[in-house]
């Protein structure tokens, strides 16, 4: 059969393991590219992740929303509960709780904004965290190696952007 392409179902299906299997060659793919990353790494990450994307389309997987939140900064909470014509402290009681960490997070998954159709209901003021998940593309992106060793068993997209970096750039 030629030209199989798997439905996103399965792809979610099979990520988590499909992670584990690669956890030990990315944890020290991770490791040498945090010691000594190539001088053109930020330029890479934007290709990748570009190519990436004109692939995969979040609408068609949502698997960030469904599984785990966003962290919510002082900003984000005021950003949105303005949106949704509520008090900071309002949104806050009904959305969100204090994680072991100190931080702001939904009070579960998926997420309480997220439609059937998988569109978000609050995108234009939607949290930094949420804009910028899998962070394949922020600048010297060698130091979110621990973060993205996580983000690959979640997110498909970020997963076929760190093989593709391991094919690509060749570190010693
Ligand atoms: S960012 Fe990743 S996990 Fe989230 S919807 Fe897009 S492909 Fe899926
Ligand atoms: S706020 Fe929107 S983008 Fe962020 S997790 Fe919820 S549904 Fe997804």
């Amino acid at each position: 059969m030629d030209n199989f392409v798997p439905n996103m179902d399965d792809i979610l299906e099979q990520l988590p393991q499909r992670a584990r299997e690669k956890h030990t060659e990315t944890k020290k793919f991770f490791a040498k590219l945090a010691k000594k990353p190539p001088k053109d790494l930020d330029y890479t990450m934007e290709e990748l992740h570009r190519e990436e994307f004109r692939r995969t389309d979040c609408l068609d997987c949502a698997n960030c929303c469904k599984t785990t939140g966003p962290l919510f900064t002082n900003a984000d909470i005021e950003r949105i509960a303005k949106e949704l014509r509520m008090k900071p402290a309002q949104f806050v009681e009904r959305y969100l709780r204090v994680d072991e960490d100190g931080d702001y997070v939904l009070q579960g998954v998926p997420c309480t904004f997220l439609g059937a159709d998988n569109h978000c209901s609050i995108y234009g003021v939607r949290p930094k965290a949420c804009r910028g998940f899998p962070h394949t593309d922020r600048k010297k992106f060698q130091q979110i190696g621990h973060l993205t060793l996580k983000n690959v068993a979640i997110c498909p997209a970020a997963f076929n952007i760190v093989e593709a970096m391991k094919a690509r750039i060749k570190l010693r």
